[in-house]
């Protein structure tokens, strides 16, 4: 039995045109699978739109989140009346749309009486827009003589309660999966899922956090002991930079799972950070598509490619980072300190994102996001009051405008040069490094440098990255 899941991004289903030719690539595939599953995300911009009436009603705005409501539903009936000319599909298609629209405008009604909107609350919301998206992608497949059906991911994917960033739980959700999709492979239906959100056992709506669409797809995968995963977006594949910040960023044809992984995390948005998780232990092969060129391979995503010495494989940034610095003389040999350092800054619940600390010991070094910085600050002076009294600590305090640049490639690790040819490009360029951290796995390097010089550091950097005529 061959089972492919295959993940359509945000513009592959963001406009009349995209979702029949999303549609198009289904009806092409599915003979040369036995089995083959489609995730959808909802329609671009409607995420942040969803998002954005949820706050505008916190604050009292409810002309603003009407007025939102409204675009949504126009976005939505304007799709279906360009693609459904079945009446009884349309007719459903509305009444489905209503109801999900009735439902938001309800919600955000509580939320101005209650002036506030909670995680829990704002996962109902923000998965709305793949709750609207997937019964009209599935309509549209029928339409072309191919057999769908919308199923929600939440009688499928079983998670914790952590709101926004759920953790699934693979053995229930295995389970799950299992018996809400064989039925429709008995029957030749492709399962239209929704991706990003799921529920907890108790059935109340999560989210596996921004751009999540990409883990459903991982996570289904996983529990239906698939082949391949193929996620449709935007761009010919994993590129060696974003394409935003680097025009001629070039397709990669095969990178592995430890770099993708690492180009994830230090933000390319290409992929959700997880979705390597439920597949890297399977060695099963990720694909990254082109929906609008779908004849070109993309990039094949697997344990490990080929890969020549020397070689710098993509860049990627993470912005609106602040460094923090805990410095002190007093510091010197003092057991614990970096342990409780990062003990007050985890009970904020800010992620680190890298570390540095100097060889002498005076003082710990490390990036977090911006939004943080005052509750890590302060969370860090009440965890290290005596020391601050004593003067072992002298102070610690936050440098804001940063970002990381991450260089990845599995072709750097013990090959002499690479950094200096790094450096070298910053050097030349007159770009100054705040700090710097190696990836144990030795598949990147990354560096904290000013956000008004990450633009050209990328750009910089990028142009050493031109594979080498004989692999360096
Ligand atoms: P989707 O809606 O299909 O999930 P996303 O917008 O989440 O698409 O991710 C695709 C986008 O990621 C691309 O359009 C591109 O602008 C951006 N991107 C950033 N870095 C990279 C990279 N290294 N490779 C490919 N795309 C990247
Ligand atoms: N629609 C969700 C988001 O915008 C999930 C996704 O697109 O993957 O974050
Ligand atoms: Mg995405």
């Amino acid at each position: 039995m061959s089972t492919l899941v295959m993940k359509f991004g945000g513009t592959s289903v963001g406009t009349s045109s995209a979702i029949l030719q999303t549609a198009n690539i289904i009806k092409q595939h599915k003979f040369q699978w036995d089995n083959l599953v489609v995730v959808v995300s909802a329609m671009s911009g409607i995420t942040d739109q969803l998002i954005q009436s949820a706050r505008k009603a916190a604050f009292n705005d409810s002309a603003g989140a009407h007025a939102i409501i409204e675009e949504i539903q126009n976005q939505h009936v304007a799709v279906i009346n360009a693609l459904i000319t079945n009446q009884d599909e349309k007719e459903n298609l509305f009444s489905e749309l209503k109801k999900r629209l009735d439902e938001l405008s309800n919600y955000c009604q509580s939320i101005q009486v209650m002036g506030e909107v909670t995680p829990r609350g704002m996962d109902v919301i923000s998965s709305l827009g793949e709750r609207i998206n997937a019964p009209i992608v599935a309509a549209v497949i029928r339409s072309i003589g191919t057999p769908a059906q919308a199923i929600e991911s939440s009688e499928c994917i079983i998670t914790d309660r952590t709101f926004q960033n759920a953790v699934p739980d693979m053995k229930h959700s295995r389970e799950k999966i299992q018996s809400q999709l064989t039925p429709l492979f008995q029957q030749s239906l492709i399962p239209v899922v929704t991706g990003f959100l799921a529920a907890t056992p108790e059935g109340v709506i999560t989210t596996l956090g921004r751009g999540g669409s990409d883990y459903t797809a991982a996570i289904l995968a996983d529990c239906l002991d698939a082949d391949e995963v193929w996620i449709w977006t935007d761009v010919d594949g994993v590129l060696s930079a974003d394409p935003r910040v680097v025009p001629d960023a070039r397709p990669i044809p095969e990178i592995s799972f430890a770099e993708v992984g690492e180009l994830a995390y230090f933000g390319a948005k290409v992929l959700h950070p997880k979705t390597i998780r439920p597949v890297v232990s399977r060695d099963m092969p990720l694909w990254v598509k082109n929906t609008f060129n779908p004849d070109f391979p993309g990039t094949r995503i697997t344990q490990q490619p080929p890969r020549k010495r020397g070689e710098i494989t993509a860049i990627s940034t993470i912005k609106d980072l602040s460094i923090i610095t805990v410095e002190g003389r007093g510091m010197l040999g003092v057991p614990g300190i970096a342990a409780r350092t990062f003990g007050a800054v985890a009970r904020t619940g800010a992620s680190v994102l890298m570390i540095s600390q100097s060889s002498s010991e005076q003082s710990i070094c490390f990036t977090i996001p911006s939004l943080h910085n005052g509750d890590v600050i302060k969370s860090i002076e009440t965890e290290m009051a005596l020391e601050l009294l004593r003067g072992d600590i002298d102070r610690v305090w936050s440098r804001d405008g940063v970002v990381i640049v991450s260089i990845i490639g599995s072709g750097m690790r013990e090959t002499p040069g690479v950094s200096a040819r790094i450096f070298g490009a910053l050097g030349k360029n007159l770009i100054n490094v705040i700090a710097i951290a190696q990836g144990s796995s030795e598949y990147s390097i990354s560096l904290v440098l000013d956000q008004e010089d990450a633009v050209r550091a990328v750009q910089a950097i990028h142009a050493e990255t031109a594979p080498t005529p004989n692999g360096g």
